[in-house]
């Protein structure tokens, strides 16, 4: 078995996801990381963006149940994660960010984004924090996007961001 440092970190993300511990990735993990959003921001689930946001996980939970589940038992083991979803998002970052992005832009959006998409840098790092992303990273990643150090990061650069976090660890 060929055992990268690349794996080995893209492993680590499996945690990420696996937001209840359980052992493998389920709809429950893209609805609990929707709730904890939801919490974090005191936003009602019945809102209009808090619908958007579970919207959001279900459509980013089938978009990777599409490319990691291979034995369709929606369950997405330690063993599929890193044997297929790796792989697929390695040779396609482009997609990951695609099923990824309704999800973030609701997330976003119960953050306080404006309607170019803006968001506070602060509330960008709750959001990835929230989304299990470690606090220190988070911090990073968003302060990286805020490039011209207005406060804001944009959407735009935060779908491949959160997708490069993933798919390319540093
Ligand atoms: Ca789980
Ligand atoms: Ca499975």
């Amino acid at each position: 078995m060929v055992s990268s440092e690349y794996e080995r970190r893209i492993a680590g993300r499996f945690a990420t996801f696996d937001q209840d511990g359980n052992g493998y990735i389920s709809r429950e993990d893209f609805a609990a990381a929707a709730k904890a959003l939801l919490t974090e921001f005191d936003t009602p689930a019945r809102s209009d963006k808090g619908q958007a946001l579970y919207t959001g996980a279900e459509a980013f939970w089938q978009g990777m149940a599409g490319m990691a589940d291979r034995d369709g038992d929606q369950r997405i083991t330690r063993e599929e994660f890193v044997g297929g979803a790796v792989k697929r998002l390695r040779d396609n970052p482009e997609r990951f960010g695609e099923i990824a992005r309704p999800f973030l832009h609701a997330a976003l959006a119960v953050a306080g984004a404006d309607a170019d998409g803006a968001a506070a840098v602060e509330d960008t790092v709750r959001v990835l924090t929230c989304l299990g992303v470690p606090g220190q990273a988070a911090r990073a990643v968003a302060a990286a996007l805020d490039a011209d150090t207005d406060g804001r990061v944009l959407e735009t650069d935060v779908v491949p961001a959160f997708a490069r976090y993933f798919t390319v660890p540093e």
